[in-house]
Parts: C-alpha cells; sequence; structure tokens
C-alpha cells in the first residue's frame, strides 16, 4: 500500500494534517528528485522511503534516484564520512578521480530536469559539477559536521558552494563561514513503518522465536550498524559490569549496509571479545536486514542503549523512545536534541562506561521508573521527531525557493 498523509492522522492530529496541506499549496505539480546511494540500510534511506509517497501525496512530484558505487567508491566514501567526523584524511588525486567518476557515470545516464535536486550525504555530493545547473539544488547533510578534516572540507566546498543551500541535522552543524543558505532540518521516522507501527499480539513472540531470541532475562539492546562511532565493543564492556549485578542478555543488532564496508572487520572483532559470552547465549549477536526484527527487539528489550562516540542524528534513539522504552545513551550529536536527561531518556559520556552501568541496573530492577521515562519519551517524538513534521519542513523550504529563487540568510 502507498502512504498518504491521511493515515496518520490519528497519531498527529487534524492540525498537523492541514498545516501539511496548506504548506504544499505553491508546490503543486513540481518535481523534485532525491538522490543518495543506497535503497537500504542506515537513516536516509529510510526517511526517504516514506517522504517520496507522502510527497507525492500532497501533490509533489517527488522521485527518488539511486548513485551506483562499486566497493572501491564506497571504500572511499567511508573515509569520507570519518574525516567529515573528524579524522584526518590524505586528499589523493586517486581518491578524488574515484569519487567524482562515480558521479560523473551517474551523470551520464539520468537527465535530471526537475525543479528542485535535493542530494543526501556526501557520496553523490560532486553530481552537481555534471549537471547544466537549471534548477536551486540542495545538499542535504545527515553527518556531525561540528569538527571536518580541514582538508576534506576545502575540497567538498569545490562542490557546496554551487549548491543554493546546506540543510543540517542541528545547530552545531551548521558552518559559520560557508557563503550558502543554511537550514537545520531534524530527521524524524515513520511511525507506521513495519520498523515503528504498533504490533499485533501475536507477532512478537513468532518473531522471537523465528530469530531464536530469548526473553527469560532482561535485556539490553543497541540497534546500529558494526561501525567504530557506534562503540559496539564499548557496548560489549558495559555490558559485562552490568551482568556483575543483573543476569541479562546483550542484543547487538546490526545489518550491513552497503555503503559500509568497514562493518565485518568490526562485527569479528566484537565477536571475538564477547568469546564466553556468546558461546552461553548472554551475548546475540544479529545481521540481519529486518525491519519487523527491529521493531520487535525495540519493545521486548528493558534498556536500550546508544552508546555513540559520534552521531549525526541517531535516528536508532528515536525509533527506541516512540516505543517507549527507557533508553540511555551517549550525549553527543544529534541524541541531546532528543533525550532530556532524567526526563525522557539519560544521557552519559560516551567514555562514560561505569555511569552507563549504574544506570541499566538501575532501570533492569526498577520497571516503575523504566515505565515513567519510557511514557514521557514516546510522547517527546510525537512532538518533534515524526515524519509529518519532516515533510512540513521540506514543503516550507522548497516554497521558500518558489518566492525567490535563491534564498540567502547565513551571514557568514
Ligand atoms: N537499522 C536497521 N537494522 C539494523 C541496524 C540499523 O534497520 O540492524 C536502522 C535503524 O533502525 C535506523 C537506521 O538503520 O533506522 C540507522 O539510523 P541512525 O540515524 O541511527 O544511524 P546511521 O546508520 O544513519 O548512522
Amino acid at each position: 500500500m502507498i502512504k498518504q498523509l491521511d493515515d496518520y492522522r490519528e497519531i498527529v492530529g487534524d492540525n498537523v494534517i492541514a498545516s501539511i496541506h496548506r504548506r504544499a499549496a505553491k508546490l503543486y505539480g513540481k518535481h523534485v528528485v532525491h538522490i543518495n546511494s543506497t535503497y537500504q540500510g542506515g537513516g536516509v534511506a529510510e526517511m526517504l522511503q516514506t517522504l517520496v509517497p507522502l510527497m507525492n501525496d500532497v501533490g509533489v512530484d517527488a522521485g527518488w534516484r539511486i548513485l551506483h558505487g562499486n566497493p572501491d567508491f564506497f571504500g572511499i566514501t567511508k573515509k569520507f564520512h570519518n574525516a567529515i567526523q573528524g579524522e584526518e584524511i590524505r586528499m589523493t588525486d586517486i581518491k578524488k578521480e574515484l569519487y567524482t567518476g562515480a558521479n560523473e557515470n551517474f551523470a551520464t545516464y539520468t537527465h535530471l530536469d526537475h525543479d528542485f535536486v535535493i542530494v543526501h550525504d556526501p557520496q553523490p555530493l560532486p553530481l552537481i559539477q555534471f549537471y547544466q545547473k537549471r534548477q536551486p539544488w540542495i545538499w542535504r547533510c545527515h553527518i556531525d559536521l561540528s569538527n571536518p578534516s580541514k582538508e576534506l572540507w576545502d575540497y567538498f566546498k569545490h562542490f557546496l558552494l554551487k549548491y543554493d543551500t546546506m540543510i543540517v541535522s542541528n545547530k552545531h552543524y551548521l558552518r559559520s563561514k560557508l557563503p550558502i543558505n543554511q537550514r537545520i532540518i531534524p530527521p524524524a521516522i515513520d511511525p507506521l513503518s513495519a520498523k515503528n507501527k504498533d504490533l499485533d499480539d501475536g507477532i512478537i513472540p513468532k518473531t522471537l522465536d523465528h530469530f531464536n531470541i530469548p526473553i527469560d532475562k532482561p535485556i539490553l539492546t543497541q540497534i546500529s550498524r558494526f561501525d567504530k562511532w557506534k562503540d559496539p565493543l564499548g557496548v560489549l564492556d558495559v555490558f559485562k559490569k552490568v551482568k556483575k549485578e543483573v543476569d541479562c542478555r546483550l542484543i547487538l543488532c546490526g545489518s550491513m549496509a552497503a555503503d559500509d564496508p568497514e562493518g565485518i572487520d568490526i562485527y569479528e572483532e566484537v565477536k571475538e571479545q564477547a568469546g564466553k559470552l556468546l558461546n552461553n547465549g548472554d551475548v546475540i549477536l544479529l545481521t540481519v536486514e529486518n525491519n519487523l526484527l527491529v521493531n520487535v527487539l525495540q519493545r521486548v528489550s528493558d534498556v536500550i542503549i546508544q552508546k555513540s562516540i559520534r552521531e549525526g542524528f541517531g535516528l536508532t534513539v528515536t525509533e527506541a523512545l516512540w516505543k517507549g522504552r527507557p533508553v540511555v545513551a551517549s550525549n553527543v550529536g544529534g541524541i541531546p536534541l532528543q533525550i532530556s536527561n532524567g526526563k525522557n531518556g539519560f544521557l552519559f559520556n560516551p567514555d562514560d562506561n561505569d555511569g552507563y552501568a549504574k544506570k541499566i541496573i538501575e532501570l533492569m530492577t526498577n520497571p516503575d521508573m523504566a515505565k515513567s521515562v519510557g511514557h514521557t519519551a514516546k510522547e517527546s517524538v510525537r512532538s518533534n521527531f515524526l515524519i509529518t513534521r519532516l515533510l512540513g519542513d521540506y514543503l516550507e523550504l522548497l516554497s521558500s525557493f518558489w518566492k525567490c529563487p535563491i534564498p540567502f540568510n547565513n551571514d557568514a
């Protein structure tokens, strides 16, 4: 079934629905194309799967194209991803050629005569170089931009200065010396997707059974790609501390995204370090890509952890809050936008493993506390981080171009 805005009325209320329709009015029939580099895996694909049909439903003609790349290309863009988050990188001609080459290929085979082009993340950023520019181009960066490698950022500006607007997830990612228009639009989740929708009673035990997941002990879960920025080894360390006080299990669920070649190495390392706990079944590692499984895990876990070292936004946090679960997470990137410490979840410095462990033990042994935090958590997502809010923000941004082709409100 194709998603329609009306399906969300019961969850967000009439006022939200009407305000979205109002905002779409200037955009009827306009062609919008979103471009990213994967249909599956990761937060971007997740959002586009709902955003694109909803844009169409409100009268915008929206499409979605994928920039295909080979393993070398994804290896390089992964390095870029790490360097945007502050790691050193050596920019070589070969890296630049492979990067721009995949973009040039795409441009050779794909016409873009839309009214707006929205490019997501660094992989397709250079595309703008290979088109005769005839419309506003928007770069939507989902990554933490607070401290990018200077060398890489300089290189990116080569493309970025041609864009009309850059969208970031949070005010700390605005770039003070970037003379193009910049907007803050936090991401959002779809409450009706397979990953987030309410589940009938029978489905949960069936799914647990299918994936061999026992619920005889309390469960701590992190759902994230096996990626060093998500610190799965740190989660394992926290779990070992918790396990001394509460007999529980840890689930690490991380599908392997096509654009994330480091995943397998990190997975192997976690597996090795989990050692005996893994053999006893107290650590469960899952690498399947399955939305229903994520939904079920977020509902049956006693505590959800997101121990990221860097985190652009952290959709997994939003998803877990929406399930009304107690979430313990790092005070980094987009996570503090979502969690107000002690109210709808708990925040820690990423290296405070003791603090994490203590709070998890407290939550596992005090169900009333967990329930009350969980209730506040769900309502906080309803107010701020559902896909309807994201749709409204995009419509407003695109309409602003219609009034004035090249808005510029950045003082830098
Ligand atoms: N995800 C998933 N299966 C997994 C791991 C992650 O479906 O095994 C999803 C997760 O539910 C979320 C997205 O991938 O919707 C990850 O988004 P997030 O912003 O948390 O992190 P990113 O991977 O984009 O850095």
